[in-house]
């Protein structure tokens, strides 16, 4: 169903023919089976392996590499699709679509042979480690350490936390710590790219010495797994270092960064998506819904939150594709894309809760769909970056921008 605010029509014939055909993916396979995988908390795999066959694992992925080779704005509207369908489903992709960023902008040319064709085809996939228990805002504060044995290779050792399809990957782009000396910290830290089992939680052979717990129980976000991942002497060799160890040894923290940066947008993106389905369910239940003999959409009170919602839908849309577009023409959009995150994934908080109280009683009810996108929104102001340190982030460089000369 379209929504009632005017929908962003800048888009090209292609970007037009794929995120339609993705909206009736949407339609058709993932919201009407989100409530039974977000019911029973299992991974839908039968989605995923549909998925595949989309090609959506491989949108930014270089054509020579066997992807689709689009730019970061029709992934960003692809993601609002997905995730206007069910966020978990973007989940699956999201830490892949980091993992293929790292390895296309940092990776050697083996590593992006070796990795990326079978990323393309969602045959293997992809999460991203920082956060431990003790951190995450902090990245800095990283204690899973690294060493070089004799026979070259790393051995890795520490524990990691809110690892997004930490079971299923078969590849975790890990940053950790290879030289505590460091001076500036920032120095310290190296992204490896370590190679699992997917969906085996105690790893044997070449994998020995990662393990993966029983994933976290959590008040949303549900289907898609986060782990923990315990390294106790899992060894990594050294051509697994991102960019190789002469490039990549200690840059870790600084490739990290770039990731997450697009990660912003990627964010944004399923903050607009979630945003753009609370809005939908409002406009359907306002004009369902009687009270007082009329429905409620006709109450002054009802049609003021819509015009918010949907003001805030637009703006938010805006803003994630501005900085998508500035990140593909190769300008900086470092500010641009914390701004996006922090407003998008306020505007999805904001128009759920809005549309819940549109719902009244029923809203509370698991029978309807409102109730999964009241527990699945607050994800997004937590994950990569809270709002708060996104405020951090545009403050720092709105002041490096306009420097005092
Ligand atoms: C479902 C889920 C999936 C996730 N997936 C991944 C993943 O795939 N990979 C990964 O690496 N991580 C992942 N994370 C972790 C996520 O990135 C962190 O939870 C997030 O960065 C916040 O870190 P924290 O939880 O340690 O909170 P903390 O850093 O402890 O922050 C706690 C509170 O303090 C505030 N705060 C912290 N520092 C400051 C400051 N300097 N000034 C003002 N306020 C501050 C924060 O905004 C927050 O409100 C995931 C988290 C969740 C919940």
């Amino acid at each position: 169903m379209a929504a009632a605010a005017s929908t962003y029509t800048e888009k090209t014939d292609e970007q037009k023919a794929i995120t339609e055909m993705v909206r009736q993916f949407a339609d058709e396979q993932i919201i009407p089976n989100a409530e039974h995988y977000d019911r029973e908390d299992t991974f839908p795999a039968p989605i995923v392996e549909q998925m595949k066959e989309l090609g959506l694992f491989g949108v930014t992925i270089p054509e020579s590499y066997g992807g689709m080779g689009l730019d970061l704005t029709t992934y960003a509207m692809i993601v609002e699709e997905l995730s206007r369908g069910w966020i978990s489903i973007s989940g699956v992709i999201n830490t892949h679509f980091i993992g293929s960023h790292l390895l296309m902008k940092f990776g050697s040319e083996e590593q992006k042979q070796k990795y990326l064709p079978r990323m393309a085809t969602g045959e293997i996939r992809a999460a991203f480690s920082l956060s431990e228990p003790e951190l995450g805002s902090d990245v800095q504060a990283i204690k899973t350490a690294g060493r070089k044995t004799e026979s070259g290779a790393w051995e890795i050792n520490g524990q990691k936390m809110w690892v997004t399809n930490g079971l299923m990957s078969s590849l975790v782009f890990v940053l950790v710590k290879t030289d505590p000396d460091a001076q500036p910290r920032h120095r310290s830290f190296t992204c490896f790219i370590a190679e699992k089992e997917g969906g085996v939680s105690e790893n044997t052979g070449p994998y020995e010495g990662l393990k993966i717990p029983p994933k976290i129980k959590k008040l949303g976000y549900k289907g898609v797994e986060s782990t923990e991942l315990v390294f106790d002497g899992y060894l990594c060799p050294a051509e697994n270092v991102l960019g190789g160890e002469e490039a990549g040894l200690n840059k870790g923290f600084s490739q990290m960064m770039d990731a997450l940066e697009v990660g912003r947008v990627n964010v944004a993106a399923r903050g607009v998506g979630i945003a753009q389905r609370a809005l939908e369910l409002a406009l359907r239940y306002s004009q369902e819904r009687r009270t007082f003999g009329k429905p409620i959409a006709e109450h002054q009170a009802i049609q003021f939150k819509l015009a918010d919602m949907a003001t805030q839908v637009e703006a938010a849309r805006l803003l994630t594709l501005r900085a998508a577009r500035l990140k593909d023409a190769g300008e900086r959009s470092d500010l641009e894309a914390g701004m996006a995150k922090l407003f998008a994934s306020e505007a999805g908080r904001f128009c759920v809760e809005e549309s819940f109280r549109i719902h009244g009683g029923y809203g509370y009810s698991k029978e309807y769909e409102i109730e999964r996108l009241y527990r699945d929104a607050p994800l997004l102001l937590i994950g990569e970056g809270t709002s708060e340190i996104q405020r951090m982030v545009i403050g720092r460089k709105l002041l490096q921008r306009h420097a005092k000369s």
